[in-house]
């Protein structure tokens, strides 16, 4: 797609630092290293986000999180965790809009990634949770 800075780095007119590719997919490190290692993988199909997965598409994509994943932890010990974001939507933190997976190795409490989940448990009965729950249910798809 014209205009994408992903799709320039899958045909090389934005140069990379290649971890992993293949016919489907493709595995570089992030300008922005976050944390030492930190990789994106993207699918080389130009989508938008994960709202644009078929099964096709998620079978080529999804399956090699946890190989990469297992690759850079064993790249360095001292990776004691990692994170794997996936942002959807401008709202939700996306920037770049070709789909795209982070994959943040974790080293200390302190390294430079956090993430807050707010814990609004307390807020929620449990018939507003099935409710919520059957909300999402009708509209999975086969
Ligand atoms: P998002 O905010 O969309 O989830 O993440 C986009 C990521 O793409 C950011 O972490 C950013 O550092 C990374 N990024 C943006 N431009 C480039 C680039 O030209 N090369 C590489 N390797 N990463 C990029
Ligand atoms: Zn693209």
């Amino acid at each position: 797609m014209e205009d994408c800075i992903f799709c320039k780095i899958i045909t090389g007119e934005i140069p990379s630092v290649s971890v992993y590719e293949d016919d489907d997919v493709k595995a570089f490190l992030d300008i922005s290293q976050t944390t030492v290692g930190h990789t994106l993988l993207i699918p080389k199909k130009h989508v938008t986000n994960i709202f644009d997965y078929d099964a096709a598409l998620s079978s080529k994509v999804l399956v090699k999180i946890p190989v990469i994943a297992r690759a850079i932890k064993k790249s360095n010990p001292k990776i004691l965790g990692l994170n794997i974001v996936n942002n959807n939507g401008e709202l939700a933190y996306q920037s770049v809009f070709h789909s795209h997976f982070h994959l943040i190795p974790r080293y200390t409490e302190s390294d430079s990634f956090s993430i807050n989940f707010t814990n609004n448990s307390e807020k929620y009965s449990t018939n507003q949770l099935q409710e919520i729950a059957a909300s999402i249910k009708q509209n999975l798809e086969d």
